[in-house]
């Protein structure tokens, strides 16, 4: 029998994308594959019934009957213990599950014996570049970051020369140069601002200089030998941060636009932007904080808030800014998970071959447990994975392999070429659903905030 995909509405506020598309349905269904997807998923990313109908997908009118049939749960955060209780026992799971920050939800996947997969997870190797989540969500949060600034900037980004006199260019920084950095320099660019960047990894020296802006950073010993060997940032000491901060300090209170990009993976973002160097900036001048989510890079940033400071900062903290250009998110998310759920399948059946180092880098629950070495605590913290195995999760051989244990971070080595790649195919012909520009609701501020911070405003709800 035709294995059974399902695709859940997101139930998390404000989550308006979606993990299947039109396109991916037909392809799935041309696989042979059965499509269910809930009513009314679509339409936080514009995508009408009708349409996942006429590519073939059937449209269930709940969320209960989409998880009872499913083999392959396809979402794009995890499923809430609710909707895992749902499933049937081995189901197999495929979402950004935030496996870090989200013990209980592993924990009742592994309840249940589901093989879930999470997308955070997949290695940045060549082969699983089609599948790269983080990638392509964060190439379109950089590009929406600056999109974001230039809205709250109550000024033009490029120079003007007018009759009338002339406008200056805007001056942007962008702290931390990873695919949403590389991004938001190129957009920034582009709309004619005058582009600075900073990150602790060598590598993306080169990278700025590239896309036409300037490099400034501490360039010690420390900084030359910044980078792990997956790529990624390192924590840098006590001195090499005072340093730096030093001189961005210089810096930042000349800026316009301060976009801040910076994560360590499975810790807290470094703190880049303190409350002295948002008070030292001039008003007007907008800080958008990409890491808000993360615990943030600027003091003062509050997840799903406009802060406008004592000096008239304005520090944006929109959470989930892919979210905010959910037609282009979806449909790359989309093209992302179908591109994973290849590796599920053989011939239309399900049969994942749990040795590819993809399906096992991203293995985070299976046959009763929470698997993944990086993640195992925060599983039974929460709730401990019962220890009788459970049946294992997809009916095929393969999967009932004993679970791998798998390296926590991506092992692979940087693709920078991968990542300008990205940058130099920006997307720029269709535009997102424009955010309501107008912070309306003026919100009390809050108890514990830095001193420079005022007056808060609530983002506009998106439809
Ligand atoms: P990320 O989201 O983990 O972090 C964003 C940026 O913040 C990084 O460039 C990081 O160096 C920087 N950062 C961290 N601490 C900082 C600090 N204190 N000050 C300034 N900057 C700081 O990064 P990402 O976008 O996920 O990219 C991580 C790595 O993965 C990069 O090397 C990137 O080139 C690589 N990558 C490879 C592929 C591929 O091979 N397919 C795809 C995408 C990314």
């Amino acid at each position: 029998m035709a294995a059974t995909i399902a695709v859940l509405k997101e139930r998390l506020a404000g989550e308006t994308r979606v993990a299947i598309t039109p396109e991916t349905a037909k392809k799935y269904a041309d696989l042979g594959l059965t499509v269910l997807v809930e009513a009314g998923l679509g339409d936080g990313s514009s995508i009408p019934d009708a349409d996942y109908a006429a590519a073939g997908a059937k449209v269930v009118k709940t969320a209960a009957e989409a998880l009872k049939a499913a083999d392959i749960l396809l979402k794009v955060r995890g499923p809430s213990p609710q909707e895992s209780a749902a499933l049937k026992k081995g189901a197999i799971v495929v979402a950004s599950l935030d496996a870090y920050n989200n013990g209980p939800a592993l924990a009742a996947l592994a309840k249940q014996g589901a093989s879930a997969f999470a997308m955070e997870f997949v290695p940045r190797i060549t082969r699983a570049q089609v599948m790269d989540v983080l990638s392509s969500q964060a190439n379109l949060a950089g590009y929406r970051a600056v999109i974001e600034a230039s809205q709250a900037y109550g000024k033009a980004l490029p120079m003007m020369m007018t009759a009338a006199g002339t406008i200056a260019a805007a001056k942007a920084f962008i702290m931390g140069v990873g695919v949403a950095g590389l991004q938001a320099i190129a957009t920034a660019r582009r709309l004619g601002a005058v582009v600075t960047a900073t990150d602790v990894r060598p590598a993306t020296k080169e990278q700025v200089e590239s896309l036409g802006a300037k490099f400034t950073a501490v360039e010690d010993e420390e900084f030359k030998n910044a980078q792990t060997a997956g790529g990624y940032a390192k924590e840098m000491s006590k001195e090499y941060q005072a340093k730096q901060a030093a001189l961005v300090s210089e810096h930042i209170k000349k800026q316009d636009i301060v976009i801040t990009t910076a994560l360590i993976p499975g810790r807290k973002a470094p703190i880049l932007v303190n409350a002295a160097q948002v008070a030292s900036m001039k008003p007007g001048s907008v800080i958008v904080d990409l890491a808000v989510e993360q615990g943030g890079n600027v003091e003062g940033s509050r997840v799903g808030e406009v802060v406008v400071t004592k000096n008239g900062v304005s520090i944006v903290g929109y959470a989930n800014l892919p979210g905010r250009i959910a037609a282009d998110a979806s449909n790359l998310y989309a093209r992302n998970l179908f591109a994973f759920v290849g590796l599920l399948l053989k011939d239309g059946a399900i049969a994942p071959d749990l040795e590819d180092e993809i399906l096992k880098a991203a293995l985070v629950t299976h046959g009763g447990a929470v698997v993944h070495d990086g993640v195992k605590g925060a599983g039974a913290a929460a709730k401990p994975a019962p220890k009788a195995a459970a049946k294992p999760a997809a009916a095929k051989p393969a999967a009932a392999k004993p679970a791998p244990k798998t390296p926590v971070k991506p092992a692979a080595k940087p693709a920078a070429k991968a990542v300008a790649k990205a940058v130099a195919k920006p997307a720029v012909k269709t535009p997102a659903k424009p955010a309501a520009t107008k912070a309306t609701v003026a919100k009390p501020a809050p108890k514990a905030k830095p001193a420079a911070q005022t007056a808060t405003k609530t983002p506009p709800k998106k439809k």
